[in-house]
Parts: C-alpha cells; structure tokens; sequence
C-alpha cells in the first residue's frame, strides 16, 4: 500500500513538473516574440526617420528632372543626361517605399476586398515572376469574409514572398497559395502567437525550396538581411512584407526547415464594411485649369516644384511657407480659392490644423495632403474621406496635375 502511495506521488510531482515545464517553454516563447517585435519597432522606426528625410530630397530630384523633360526638346542630347538622374531618382524612390512600407510609415489607400479576388486577378503576373519550373497551386476558389486591404500592398506582398520561393526552387518545385477564412478562439496557440480572439482570412504561402536556417529563419523581417548575392538581393522583400501585414493589422508567421520548404501563414482581420465601387482612372496630366490653389510646404524646394508644376499649366497659385501664412493669406484673399494643397507636418498651424481652419472660413474648399508618411495628426484625427484626398510624397508632377483635376472636378 506505502509502495502504491509512493508510486502515485511520483506520478503527480512528475506531471506537475512537466506542466510547469512547459509553462516555462510557453513564456519564453511570448518572451522571444516580444523582444523580436521591439526590435522590429526600433528598426521601423529608424528606417522610417532616414526614408522621410528621403522622400523630401527626392521629391526636387524626380519632379525637376521631370519638368526638364518636357522643356528640352526631343534631340537635344541633354535629354538623356536628364533621363538617367530621373531614372535613378525614380529607382531610389523605389527603395524608400519600401522602407516606409516597413517602418508602416505609408499612406495606405484602404478598401473592403474579398482577397481571392484581389489574388485571382495575380494570378497571370505570378506565372510570368515564378518561371515555367514551378507549379502553382492556386487553392483559391473558396468565398472569403471581406477583409480591409490596400490591393496594391498585398499584391507587392505575395510577389515578395513569391520572388523568394522562385530563388529557393532553382531545379523547380511547388508554390502553393491558399486562401481561407478561420475563427480564431481564445486559446494558448492563439496565445503565443498574440492574435486577438475573432474573425480573420488566412493567407498561406508555401514552397518546397531549400528552407532555412534557424539563425537565418530568427532575421528573415530585418531590412537589408539577405543571404543572396549584391545584386540578387536587398533584403528588404520579407522587411516589406512585415511592415504591410502589421499596416493592415495583421499577423504573420513564418515556419522553415532546411530541405523541407518554407511557409508563411497570414492573418488579416475581417471586415464588415460593404464593397465600394471601384475609382475611376485619373484623366490626362496635361489637362490645367484657371482655378486658385493654395500651397502650403515648409520644404522651399517642394513648394517651389508644386508652384512651378501648376502655374504654367494655368493656375493661380497662393504660396505659403506654412500654415499660420497660409491663413492669413487666405483671409485676405477676396476671390475664390478651389483648393488647398498642403504638406501635413509643418511647424505652427499644421496641415490638418489649417484644413479645418479652412473648412470654417471657405466651406467648400478642396484639401490635397502631401505627406510623406501617415503622420500621428493623421492617424489622430482621421481622413474626412470625401473632400480630402491624400498624395504620397515624393510628388510627381504628372500625377499631381492629374490628382489636382480629379479633385477639382469632384470625381
Ligand atoms: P532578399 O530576397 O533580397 O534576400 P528578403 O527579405 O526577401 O530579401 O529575404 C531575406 C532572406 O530570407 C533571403 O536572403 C533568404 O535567405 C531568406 N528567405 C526568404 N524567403 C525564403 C524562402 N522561401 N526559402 C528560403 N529562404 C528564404
Ligand atoms: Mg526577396
């Protein structure tokens, strides 16, 4: 009987050791998450400082060189001195993108989707990116819950997951994208892996490459970590990925083993808006107009592109180096004024200040943001969706003419 007794002891104390155990694993794990996405913060948000800092230089680079395009008449050899610096303006503004995409610095346009349908329409691209060695999976075909996406992300998402699985399946394999819609309870998985309790679609992405690491798998998400050839890599593709998913309140998980394929699982929170109509393409750059636009940029090179953009075109532009004048010039300003464009962050008065300012003294007016980034008074305060409409930075001259028309013309 001692003996039966001493036998079911052990047996407890073992059980309660093993428990305790694995209460142990479980905390170190939240612990691991936990300092992996403090360092992801801090990263993002250097990251985020360097590419607004950036944007704003690059914005004089791309919108001049684009203006002397137009000037310089199609012989003149200049024209191809002129090209190359648009050419590598344009391509370091790719680069910022990214890490503003990263940092989830940027303006993302937001808009109910059903994503079997936003990746249906991929699925042509993807053949073409992946090569004829690969077979794709398509397992899309199941209706979804509506999820609040910014299309154009996702799609730059899965080509980077897309584009890696290519360059780890170079004898060929399979990559397999599938699409569900998943209820996430409030258990110790769900736990550890820190996803609110609720409803989200489930986007997974799988290869039968080389997989990875450990010590590669632990810094897949940090910019400019690759283990590819200059080159060949920038190790900002998964840097981006990361960046959009938490964009879109999302999660993501990888799981990897060398020899045995790599996947990436996706959850993106459901939504209960209604489906929009699509918008309408912007009409031709060249269209100006004989309204009165107030500028306001602290950043002179900025403001000076936006006026020398819009003036020859036939504008009547107010210029003003900040709110507080911007203001001011618009009270003693007796016409009309159709349209206010301004840059959000500016000291004094901000953009969203004056606009509402504005909204008071000129019921009516038409806002254009210039922002490099979501800025916090954005996020703050929100976006009055339909008579503000917002232009990422660096500002392009053709695209700012054609916004500009668009908005004018209330569309
Ligand atoms: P890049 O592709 O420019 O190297 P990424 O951020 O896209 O940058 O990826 C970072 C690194 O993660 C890659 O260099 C590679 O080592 C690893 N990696 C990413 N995806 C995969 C995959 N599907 N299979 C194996 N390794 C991968
Ligand atoms: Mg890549």
């Amino acid at each position: 009987n001692r003996k039966r007794n001493e036998e079911r002891q052990v047996q407890e104390l073992t059980r309660a050791y093993e428990s305790l155990q694995q209460e142990i694993e479980e905390r170190e794990k939240l612990h691991n998450e936990l300092m992996q996405a403090k360092k992801m913060e801090i990263v993002g948000r250097l990251a985020g400082g360097v590419a607004h800092d950036f944007n704003n230089m690059l914005t004089p680079i791309i919108g001049y060189s684009d203006l002397a395009l137009l000037r310089i008449p199609h012989d003149d050899p200049i024209q191809r001195y002129i090209k190359i610096i648009n050419e590598a303006g344009q391509s370091a503004a790719k680069i910022v993108r990214q890490l503003l995409a990263f940092s989830r610095k940027q303006v993302l346009e937001m808009q109910p989707a059903i994503l079997n349908e936003t990746l249906g329409n991929m699925a042509r691209m993807l053949a073409s990116l992946i090569g004829e060695d690969i077979v794709i999976d398509f397992d899309i075909r199941k209706p979804t819950r509506m999820v609040m996406i910014d299309a154009v992300q996702i799609e730059q998402l899965v080509m980077n997951v897309a584009a890696n699985a290519r360059d780890a399946m170079p004898r060929g394999g399979r990559f397999a994208i599938s699409v569900s819609d998943v209820d996430i309870e409030n258990d110790t998985e769900h736990k550890i892996k820190n996803i609110e309790p609720g409803q989200y679609v489930l986007l997974k992405l799988s290869d039968t490459g080389s997989g990875m690491k450990p010590e590669v798998l632990e810094k897949v998400f940090e910019p400019f970590f690759t283990t590819k050839q200059r080159e060949k890599g920038t190790g900002l593709g998964l840097a981006t990925v990361y960046g959009i998913v938490k964009q879109h309140n999302g999660h993501i998980f990888v799981e990897s083993q060398e020899g045995k394929g790599t996947s990436f699982e996706i959850y993106l929170p459901v939504t209960d808006e209604a489906l929009q109509e699509p918008v309408v393409a912007t009409p031709d750059w060249m269209n100006g107009g004989t309204e009165t636009i107030l500028v306001a940029e602290d950043n002179m090179l900025i403001r000076k592109l936006v006026c020398d953009t819009l003036q020859p075109l036939g504008y009547k532009i107010l210029e003003a180096p900040d709110g507080a004048e911007a203001l001011q010039i618009s009270r003693d300003y007796e016409g009309e004024i159709e349209v206010l464009l301004s840059d959000v962050v500016m000291p004094g008065l901000n953009g969203r200040e004056l606009a509402n300012k504005l909204y008071e003294e000129r019921p009516g007016i038409k806002v254009i943001f210039m922002s490099g980034y979501t800025d916090d008074v954005i996020a703050r305060h929100g976006i009055q969706d339909s008579k503000e409409v917002f232009m990422q930075k660096p500002i392009v001259p053709s695209l700012l003419a054609a916004k500009l028309r668009t908005v004018i013309e209330g569309k």
